[in-house]
Formats: structure tokens, C-alpha cells, sequence
């Protein structure tokens, strides 16, 4: 039977007796029934004994006047009238027989004038001598003799009798009465206390018990009890409790369970939900897609878009108009996204700046190419207002296809995100829709990647100089440590020379750059302190990529390395690009003043190609400019490129600073340069990045004289 239907049971009544049973088993065990029962059985214990003490005598005095009443019947009858004066009444022989057969055991009579009139038997301790000896009566101590007056009016003679009785019968009796009187109180006490422990356990045991359980049980699920119905009357004082327990229990695990279900959504929301937008998060999304993938195998061979798309240039906007802005530009951007598009369609944040779209295609969106210029349009459409300034946000999408793009939705969302990879590199603002080919390359730079990191440990690394020269004096001052990888391979030449345009990117997104520039800085250094022994004064420019700048402590290896090799810091010189800018530009400010500080020399590689903000310039110090060698290509033959240089080298001189510039090919280019007061150049006209034992040669052989070179 289960717990619920047994308390019904004893709720309707129809076996007290079984629950009696059932409770009597804890009845007996509860040390509390004990206690009560104890203190119930000592007390009407203690008013029984009570009671016996008050009416133990009365008992004897009850017994006594029987037994004398005994002996007034025998006494009387044997009293003569007619006797003489100063002559006992009672004969010899009857005193004798009443002596033998009664428990009298002595007689002793007097006149009313209290004349001795005669003694029988035993003699009686009591002597009748005037009115008052007539109130006398008494006891032997052993409680075995009793003397007893009768007077006149007890015998109806004129005689007064004291008799001595046995009354060995009386203490008997009396010790009887107790004994039986004490066995029955005990019988009693034990029967009330029996039946006080039954009521006991039936009214306040087990319903305590009950309660106990539910306790117990709430104790153990709080938040989901199992609480069986109260089967005791609620209108006494101990059943209402109960059932305000119980409702306490219930309102207890309710609230619990709001508790835990709105941490369940809190929880929820944050894992699977982008706090910013609202949009699902990545998590959420592959879910989605799977589910999208699992559904659609199952009912058509329905296909859908994978869509990622990121913002173009978001981080310039966070940086200059703060993250305020950029968050209500993201906001801005899913709210549109989130209209725009079809019911059906899944959009979610899934990076910083990087949204994700998937929908079935329909017959409007018939390729996944389709929902990338929808979102494309939507984005790209209308300017975002924030704090009434308006924004031209512009895109960049890869946009994959299920299941043509793969069978499994994490693949295709993987190729999507390959294909925005492309139109990111091939110049942003643009869509790209996810082919083998990109697969192929990114397998090819992932190998790359291995190979480079191979080629590190395997010290297939050197590095070639390129020397600088000043416009002036027409003198070495300096070369450009170039990095140099070659690879092996099973060809003629047994390898070749990769350009570190096409592995320096993989090196900087992967993080080995790091490992990379600590060589290049120690090789270089350790060059120029060669050179500085054999007299040469020639400073080497390092490149330094901005990875390095916020992956590692480039202030510190700096120093160790100077240290360490024992060069001058003013014959190194770290060229940074103006990309370093953007990441941080107080870490970047900080960290070239930290290296200022050191003596090293400080150059902007590739300046005028990246951002335009100059007035961070003014921010440090910095010693040189290196214009970007595109302008150097076209100056002779684009007005623009030609502007832009000159303006670069009265910038740089404005501020102090020494020009250099790269990539000079030719005579006509020099002269150029010179016309336009541009103080160092370096570039092919010269020489190209050698080897250090060649460039060695080369400053031997140098003559002192630009125009020693042909070109
Ligand atoms: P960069 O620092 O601007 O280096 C100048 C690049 O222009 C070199 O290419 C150099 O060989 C080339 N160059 C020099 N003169 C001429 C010229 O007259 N005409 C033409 N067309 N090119 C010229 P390279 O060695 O292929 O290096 C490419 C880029 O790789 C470098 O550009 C630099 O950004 C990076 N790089 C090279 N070595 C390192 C390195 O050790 N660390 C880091 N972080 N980057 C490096
Ligand atoms: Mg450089
Ligand atoms: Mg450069």
C-alpha cells in the first residue's frame, strides 16, 4: 500500500486499532512517550501513596472496632446481674472459655466506683482509676495486643471492663489492605500510562512523526517534495501545524523553483545569447543549423544559405567615436538584420564584429549568393544614425551553400567564413562565395605555416642586408635586415627563396612572429657589432611587426638583446608600421617611448600607405620616415604619388625628422628625391637585400659615390 492511500486509511477511521499497532511500534521507541509516561506514572503513583498514607488508618481504626465489637459480643452475654457487692460478675469458668475461644486474651473488671472487681487471663496494662483512665486505650507495640474499656453503656451492666485482645489479626489485615492496595494503584497507574502512551502516539507522536517525514523528505527535494496529504484533522492545534508546515514546504519549493527556473533562462540567455543585440550567439547558431541541416534532409532536398558577414574598418569607429557608438552600430545592425530578413532565417552575432546568417532558399533567394546581397543591401543601404551622426557602414560576406559546400552545417559555416576570409583580403566591402580553391589555400598556408615553424628550429632562416645611403654624402649609414627562408625542395636548385611578404602574414596571424623578430633582432644585432669591430658604422634597421608589439615584452627582449651582444643602441633602428596605431595607440605610444628610451633609433616603415591620422606623430619620438616605395614607383609619372612624397618629406621635416625613401629603382628617381630634399634613400638602383658576407664586400668595394651606379 502506498504511504498516501495508508494515511487515508487511518484519515477515515477504519482501523484505529491497525494504527494503533502501526504507531505503537514508534510509541515504544520515542524516548519523548517515555518521559511523559514516566512523569504521568510517578505522579499518580505519589497521589495513590498519598492517598494510602490518609487512609491506612482509618483501615486499622475500622479493623480495631471490629475486633472490638468482637469482643463486646463475647463479654456481654457472660456478665451475671445479680451478684454481690465487691463480686465480679463474670465466672472463672466462662472468662476462661471467652479467653480460649475469642481473641480475648484478659479481662479485668471494675465497679462503676472503680473498684477491681476481678482479673482473667493476660493483665491488662490499663488501670481504670477515675472518669478520665475510661478515655484510655492501648496498643502493645508489636501491634499484637489491643486493651479496650467497655464502659456501662457498651455492656448495658453497671460494670466497667477493660479487655486485652489479640490483635495480631488486625496488623494483618492492615499489611493485606496495603499490599493490595499498592498492587492495585501500580495496576492502575500502569493501565493509565498505557493508555496515555496509545493517545500519546496516536495524537501527538505520530503526527509528529508525519511531520518529521515531510520535513525530511523536503530536506531531501527541496525543490520537488513528495509530500503525502495530511491524514490528520487540522482543526487541533498540532493537525494545523502540520498543514502550515506543508504549505510552508510547498511555498519553499515553489519559490525554489522560480528561483532555479529563471537562473535556468539567465543562464540560458548567457550562453546562448549575445548580451548586446540579443541575437543567438556562435553556440546557438551551429545549433540552428544543425537542426536546420537535420530538417531539411528529412523532408526535401531543400538547400540553405550560410551567410557570415563582418563590418569593414568597425574598429576604427570603436576607437575614435568610443565603444558607445560602436555598440549602438551593432545594435543598429542586428535590429536591421533581424527585420530585413525572412522569418525563417537565423541571424546571429557570432564575434565582435561578425554577424551569421542561415535560411532556406526560396524563390526569391534562390542562391546562397542572393542572401549575401540582401545583407549586403540592408547593411550597406542606409547610414546608421548614432547620436545624430550618420555612419556608412560597408561589409564584407562569404556566403557558403547547403549541402552543396559541405554535408555537415559546421563545415559549410567554416567555408562561409573561408570565403569572408577572401573578400576581406581581396579588399573588403565585397561578397565571396565559398570555392574548393579557397579550401586548397588555406590547406597550402596551414602547411606553410608548419614549414615556417620548422624552418625556425631547423635554422633554415638568414638574413639579407640592404644597404642605405645618404642623399648628401653619398655614404653607407645604414641597411635594411631583410628576412630570408629557403625552402627546400626536391628541385634542381635544391630549394628556393620564399618572400616574406607571403610568409610574414602567416607568421603574424599565427603568433610565431614573435619567436621570428627575437631571432631577427639577436642576428641583427650581433651583424652590427660585428661590422662596428671592423670599423664599419653602419645602423641596421629591424622590422618590427605590431604582433610583436602586444604579444610580447618588446621592450624588455630589446634591452636583453643589446645587452647581451654588447651593440650601441644607436646602430639599431626598429621600423614599425603605422598599423600599430590601431590596434592600441596608447600601448603603441608607450611602449616606442620605453624604446626611445633605450637609445635605439625609431623609424615608420611604408609611411602615407596606412592610417592617416598624423597627429599621433607628435606623440613621440620617432626619428625617421620611410616613404612607402608605391609612391616612389609612380612619382615620376603620377602627379598624386609625386605630391604625396613631397608632402611626406617637408611633414618629416617639420617635424624634425629624417626622410627616407625606399624602393628607388632608378637615377631618375634619385634625382628626384634629391630635388626634393629627401635625406636617405635605399632601393634596387643600390643594391638588393645580400647576404651579410656579400654586403660586407659590397661596403669594401663601395666607392663613396652615388653616381657609381649605373641605372
Ligand atoms: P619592407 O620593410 O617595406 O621592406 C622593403 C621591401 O622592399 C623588401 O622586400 C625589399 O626587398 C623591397 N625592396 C627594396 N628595394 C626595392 C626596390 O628598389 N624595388 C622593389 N620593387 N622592391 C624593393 P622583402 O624583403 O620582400 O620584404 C617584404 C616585407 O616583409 C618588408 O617590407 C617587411 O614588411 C617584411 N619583412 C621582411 N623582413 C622582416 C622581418 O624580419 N620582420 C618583419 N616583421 N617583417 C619583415
Ligand atoms: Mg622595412
Ligand atoms: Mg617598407
Amino acid at each position: 500500500m502506498k504511504p498516501v492511500e495508508n494515511q487515508e486509511a487511518a484519515l477515515n477511521g477504519k482501523s484505529l486499532l491497525s494504527s494503533l499497532n502501526k504507531s505503537s511500534s514508534h510509541i515504544w521507541k520515542s524516548r519523548l512517550s517515555w518521559r511523559i509516561a514516566a512523569v504521568v506514572f510517578l505522579t499518580i503513583l505519589t497521589v495513590q501513596v498519598a492517598i494510602l498514607t490518609l487512609t491506612i488508618r482509618q483501615e486499622e481504626t475500622k479493623l480495631l472496632s471490629d475486633i472490638k465489637e468482637v469482643a463486646r459480643s463475647a463479654i456481654a452475654p457472660v456478665i451475671e446481674n445479680n451478684v454481690g457487692f465487691l463480686q465480679s460478675p463474670i465466672s472463672d469458668n466462662k472468662a476462661r472459655n471467652i479467653i480460649t475461644t475469642t481473641i480475648v486474651n484478659g479481662i479485668t473488671v471494675y465497679s462503676m466506683d472503680y473498684l477491681l472487681l476481678g482479673h482473667y487471663g493476660e493483665p491488662s496494662t490499663i488501670s481504670i482509676t477515675n472518669e478520665d483512665s475510661l478515655a484510655k486505650t492501648y496498643r502493645s507495640g508489636d501491634g499484637a495486643s489491643y486493651e479496650v474499656i467497655f464502659r456501662p453503656d457498651d455492656l448495658r451492666r453497671s460494670y466497667i471492663i477493660v479487655a486485652r485482645l489479640n490483635s495480631e489479626k488486625v496488623s494483618n489485615l492492615v499489611i493485606n489492605y496495603v499490599i493490595e492496595t499498592i498492587t492495585i494503584m501500580l495496576l492502575l497507574s500502569l493501565f493509565v500510562t498505557t493508555v496515555l502512551m496509545i493517545a500519546l502516539g496516536h495524537w501527538l507522536l505520530e503526527p509528529i512523526l508525519f511531520m518529521r517525514d515531510n520535513l525530511i523528505l523536503a530536506q531531501q527535494n527541496p525543490e520537488n517534495p513528495k509530500i503525502p496529504k495530511s491524514p490528520f484533522n487540522a482543526s487541533d492545534e498540532i493537525g494545523s501545524a502540520i498543514t502550515m508546515a506543508q504549505s510552508l514546504i510547498k511555498q519553499n519549493a515553489e519559490n525554489m523553483q522560480q528561483v532555479r527556473s529563471a537562473a535556468e533562462d539567465k543562464i540560458h540567455k548567457l550562453a546562448y545569447f549575445d548580451q548586446l543585440t540579443g541575437l543567438p550567439n556562435r553556440i546557438l547558431f551551429t545549433q540552428k543549423l544543425t537542426e536546420q541541416a537535420f530538417t531539411s534532409d528529412n523532408k526535401s532536398n531543400k538547400e540553405f544559405a550560410v551567410v557570415t558577414l563582418d563590418l569593414d574598418h568597425f574598429k576604427d569607429i570603436n576607437d575614435s567615436m568610443g565603444h558607445s557608438v560602436g555598440d549602438a552600430i551593432l545594435r543598429g545592425v542586428a535590429k536591421r538584420l533581424r527585420s530585413n530578413l525572412p522569418e525563417d532565417a537565423v541571424v546571429a552575432r557570432v564575434d565582435a564584429d561578425e554577424f551569421a546568417v542561415t535560411m532556406p532558399l526560396n524563390s526569391d533567394l534562390k542562391t546562397a549568393r542572393d542572401v549575401g546581397a540582401k545583407v549586403a543591401k540592408i547593411i550597406n543601404g542606409e547610414h546608421f544614425k548614432v547620436y545624430n551622426e550618420s555612419f556608412q557602414i560597408r561589409t564584407s560576406i562569404g556566403v557558403a551553400t547547403y549541402p552543396k559546400d559541405g554535408t555537415d552545417p559546421n563545415t559549410v559555416l567554416k567555408h562561409a567564413d573561408i570565403a569572408l576570409n577572401r573578400a576581406k583580403e581581396e579588399g573588403r566591402d565585397r561578397i565571396r562565395e565559398y570555392s574548393e580553391d579557397f579550401d586548397r589555400a588555406v590547406q597550402q598556408r596551414f602547411q606553410l605555416l608548419r614549414d615556417l615553424r620548422d624552418a625556425l628550429e631547423n635554422e633554415d632562416l638568414t638574413i639579407f642586408y640592404q644597404p642605405q645611403f645618404d642623399l648628401k654624402s653619398g655614404k653607407i649609414i645604414g641597411a635594411e635586415a631583410l628576412i630570408r627562408w629557403w625552402k627546400k625542395d626536391n628541385s634542381k636548385e635544391g630549394g628556393a627563396f620564399i618572400s616574406p611578404a607571403e610568409f610574414i602574414p602567416i607568421a603574424e596571424q599565427s603568433g610565431l612572429i614573435v619567436p621570428i623578430g627575437e631571432w631577427v633582432l639577436k642576428e641583427a644585432c650581433t651583424t652590427a657589432k660585428t661590422w662596428h669591430e671592423q670599423g664599419k658604422n653602419i645602423r641596421i634597421a629591424v622590422n618590427v611587426s605590431g604582433a610583436q608589439f602586444y604579444q610580447s615584452d618588446l621592450v624588455a627582449y630589446t634591452a636583453k638583446t643589446l645587452k647581451e651582444t654588447g651593440v650601441k643602441p644607436e646602430l639599431l633602428e626598429l621600423e614599425v608600421t603605422e598599423s600599430i596605431f590601431m590596434d592600441d595607440i596608447s600601448i603603441a605610444v608607450e611602449t616606442l617611448n620605453k624604446l626611445h628610451k633605450l637609445g635605439v633609433e625609431l623609424a615608420i616603415d611604408d609611411f602615407g600607405t596606412g592610417y592617416s591620422s598624423l597627429s599621433y606623430l607628435r606623440q613621440f619620438n620617432i626619428d625617421r620616415l620611410k616613404i612607402d616605395q608605391s609612391f616612389i614607383r609612380n612619382a615620376l609619372n603620377n602627379a598624386d604619388d609625386a605630391a604625396i612624397t613631397r608632402t611626406i618629406i617637408s611633414l618629416g621635416h617639420s617635424l624634425n625628422l629624417q626622410v627616407i625613401a625606399e624602393g628607388v629603382e632608378t637615377k631618375d628617381h634619385e634625382k628626384f628625391l634629391i630635388e626634393h630634399g629627401c635625406d636617405e634613400v635605399q632601393g634596387f638602383r643600390y643594391s638588393k637585400a645580400v647576404p651579410k658576407e656579400e654586403f660586407q664586400k659590397f661596403v669594401d668595394d663601395y666607392s663613396g659615390n652615388l653616381d657609381s651606379f649605373n641605372s
